[in-house]
């Protein structure tokens, strides 16, 4: 199965997409968590991103595609994956359809959920990226370059809404019923 997980910073994506892909027994595939990891371990492109990220701005497509080349490689993702936080620009779908084919993935679901409990959660959170002009920053990048992704993705047929606000198991589970699991 190739799923991926699409909605807004804060929606609760990265946390629902690991317990998920647990479940299912897939990798886990976040652009955002390998990006920290370069920038957490000093790799050249780890110095490369870091302003970006603290900016609240997308890393460059050519950057972020090849990155996302690369894992899908490794042997793991033969049997499927969740990926979560890529595609996120149109010229990201592009490349993912040259990877997997245009009838690649089997499911993109949508975090719906609700923007002023989005913003509270992400100023709990502390990470590096969280603070409020960042946050106000990657929401507005949000709604230019990643929403109208949905319309492609409901227009191939695939997509799948799920409330992301809720307890952690409840959503978990809203999620596997919206699978089919
Ligand atoms: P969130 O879901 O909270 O927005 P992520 O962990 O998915 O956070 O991403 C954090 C940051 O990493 C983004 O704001 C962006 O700078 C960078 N990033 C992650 N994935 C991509 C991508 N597909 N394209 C461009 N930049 C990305």
């Amino acid at each position: 199965m190739r799923i991926l997980f699409i909605g807004p910073p804060g929606a609760g994506k990265g946390t629902q997409a690991a317990r998920v892909a647990d479940r299912l027994g897939i990798p886990h595939i976040s652009t955002g968590d390998m990006f920290r990891h370069h920038v957490s371990t000093g790799t050249e492109l780890g110095r490369l991103v870091d302003s970006i990220m603290k900016a609240g701005e997308y890393v460059p497509d050519e950057i972020t595609v090849e990155m996302l080349r690369d894992r899908l490689a490794e042997p793991d993702a033969a049997k499927g994956y969740i990926l979560d936080g890529f595609p996120r620009t149109a010229g990201q779908v592009v490349a993912l359809d040259g990877l997997i084919g245009v009838d690649g993935l089997d499911t993109a679901l949508e975090f719906a959920i609700d923007e002023d409990a989005l913003v509270e959660r992400l100023l709990g959170r502390g990470r590096a990226d969280d603070s409020e002009d960042t946050i106000r920053n990657r929401f507005k990048v949000y709604q230019e370059q990643t929403a109208p992704l949905l319309d492609l993705y409901r227009d191939r047929g695939i997509l799948v809404a799920v409330d992301g606000l809720g307890e952690i198991d409840v959503v978990t589970e809203r999620i596997l019923k919206a699978l089919g699991r």
